[in-house]
């Protein structure tokens, strides 16, 4: 009684109690949850870290927040700022 795993879930890595979640993957040396969000879902303008741009309304791009930070420090990225987020400079980028 009380056994209520299920064991049929395909998924390769369990995510966990994130829903939403596709993917995890590093970023300054912690993990992060990653979703893919398309054109249609976004609704507003926001800041990529990455570039320090707006990613606007309409634009496909992805949103990430930390294993250990959770939903309320997720940040929106261009999808090519993301990619590109390991050749990204805490300090030392000059404009
Ligand atoms: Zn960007």
């Amino acid at each position: 009684m009380g056994r209520r795993f299920r064991r049929s879930d395909p998924a390769p890595r369990p995510l966990g109690p994130v829903p939403g979640a596709e993917r995890v993957e590093e970023l300054d040396g912690e993990e992060w949850y990653v979703r893919s969000v398309t054109g249609a879902g976004a609704a507003k303008t926001y800041r990529c870290p990455g570039c320090d741009h707006q990613v606007v309304p309409g634009a496909p791009h992805l949103v990430a927040w930390p294993v250990h930070g959770g939903l309320a420090e997720r940040r929106h990225w261009h999808s090519a700022c993301w990619r590109a987020r390991s050749r990204r400079r805490p300090s030392g980028r000059r404009p």
